[in-house]
C-alpha cells in the first residue's frame, strides 16, 4: 500500500518541521553505502553515509534533532539521529552505539557496505527561533550525537548564532566520543569544557557531574537558549539547574528517546507522557514536558 505522506505530518506542525520523507512508501527503506567509518570509542562509532541513488542524495534534507530509521536485513530496525549538519549536502553522518541487534550489525559494516534507512523523521530543533541567540549546549556521552548536528550547523552558519559553550560529561575518559570534533570547535571559538565522573591515568581534566560545570558557563539565564541531551536522569537534573539558574522553560530544549517501530506516529509504541515521542518529537522544549523525573 502506498501511504500519503502528508498525513503523518504532526498536528500544528507545518513547512521545515513537517518531515520530508524520501519515498512515498514510508515504510520502504531506501539503501545508502556507508562512505566512512570513525571509531569514537569501544562502543560507538559514526557512519558517513551517502544514497546509492544520485538523486535521492542530491534531494535529501534533514533538519539538526532530525532522526533515521535504520535497517540491516534480519536485524530489524532503530532509531538513530542525524550527527552532520545539513549544511554538508551529499552525504550525512549517524554515531551508533553498540547496544543491540541492530547496532551490533552495524558495527561490523565496512566501509563500501549498504544499509537501509528511511526519513528523516521528527520535529527538530527550533533552529530559526534560536537564530540571534547564544547558545549552551550540556551534553552526556552519546547524548553529544544530536547536538553535534546544531553545533555544526551554527558553525557553518556562524553569523546567526551569538557565543557558543558546550558542557560535556563522560562517565569515564573511554566514554567520550567526538574528540577530535572537540579539539576542531575549540579552535572555532566554542567555549568547550569536559568533565567525567571517574579519572583514570589518562586524564588530567576535571571530575565530577556535568551540572558542576553550569555555574562556568558564562550563560545569561534570560537572553541564551541551552539545549541539553544525556540519559534520562542527567537531562533532568540539568534541566531543574538551569530552571534554578533562572532560564524559561521553554527557553530550555532536549530531546528524548524511547523504543520506536514505526517512527511516524501510527504505531504508537513510543507513547510517553501523553505524547507520541517520533511524531510530536524528539525535541521538546521543557515547557511542554511534565514531570521530567521519569525521563
Ligand atoms: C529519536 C531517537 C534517536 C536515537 N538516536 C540514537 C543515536 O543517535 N545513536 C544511538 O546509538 N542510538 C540512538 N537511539 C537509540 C537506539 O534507537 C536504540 O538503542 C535501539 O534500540 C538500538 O537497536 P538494536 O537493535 O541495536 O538494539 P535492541 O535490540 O533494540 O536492544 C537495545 C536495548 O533495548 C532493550 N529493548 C529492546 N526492545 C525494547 C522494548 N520494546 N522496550 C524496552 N526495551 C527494549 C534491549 O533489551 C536492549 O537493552 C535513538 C533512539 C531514539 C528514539
Amino acid at each position: 500500500m502506498i501511504l500519503d505522506p502528508s498525513r503523518y505530518v504532526a498536528p500544528g506542525v507545518s513547512g521545515p518541521q513537517g518531515f520530508k520523507p524520501i519515498r512515498k512508501n514510508i515504510y520502504l527503506p531506501v539503501p545508502a553505502q556507508v562512505r566512512e567509518i570513525l571509531e569514537e570509542n569501544a562502543l560507538v562509532r559514526t557512519f558517513v553515509l551517502e544514497f546509492d541513488d544520485p538523486l535521492v542524495n542530491q534531494e535529501f534534507t534533514y533538519e539538526p534533532g532530525q532522526f533515521m530509521m535504520v535497517s540491516m536485513p534480519h536485524c530489524g530496525e532503530a532509531p538513530i539521529s542525524f550527527s552532520s549538519s545539513p549544511g554538508r549536502a551529499g552525504s550525512f553522518a549517524l554515531t551508533v552505539r553498540r547496544a543491540g541487534r541492530l547496532t551490533s550489525a552495524m558495527h561490523r559494516l565496512r566501509p563500501g557496505d549498504t544499509i537501509g534507512v528511511r526519513g528523516p523523521y521528527g520535529r527538530p530543533f527550533p533552529m530559526a527561533d534560536l537564530s540571534g541567540r547564544s547558545l549552551l549546549f550540556v551534553a552526556g556521552g552519546i547524548g553529544l550525537a544530536p547536538l553535534r548536528s546544531v553545533l555544526e550547523f551554527c558553525l557553518d552558519n556562524r553569523d546567526d548564532y551569538g557565543e557558543i559553550t558546550l558542557l560535556y560529561g563522560c562517565r569515564t575518559p573511554a566514554d567520550i566520543c567526538f574528540a577530535d570534533d572537540l579539539e576542531q570547535w575549540r579552535q572555532q571559538g566554542v567555549h568547550c569544557l569536559c568533565t567525567v565522573d571517574e579519572a583514570d591515568d589518562t586524564w588530567s581534566g576535571r571530575v565530577g557531574l556535568v551540572t558542576e560545570l553550569l555555574p562556568e558557563a558564562g550563560a545569561e539565564a534570560a537572553s541564551w537558549r541551552a539545549l541539553v541531551c544525556g540519559p534520562g536522569i542527567m537531562i533532568h537534573f540539568v534541566l531543574s539547574r538551569l530552571v534554578e539558574m533562572g532560564f524559561p522553560r521553554d527557553h530550555l530544549f532536549t530531546t528524548l528517546e524511547r523504543h520506536m517501530k514505526c517512527g511516524v506516529g501510527i504505531c504508537g509504541h513510543c507513547f510517553f507522557d501523553e505524547k507520541l515521542i517520533c511524531r510530536e518529537g524528539p525535541v521538546f522544549s521543557m515547557s511542554e514536558l511534565g514531570d521530567t523525573r521519569n525521563l
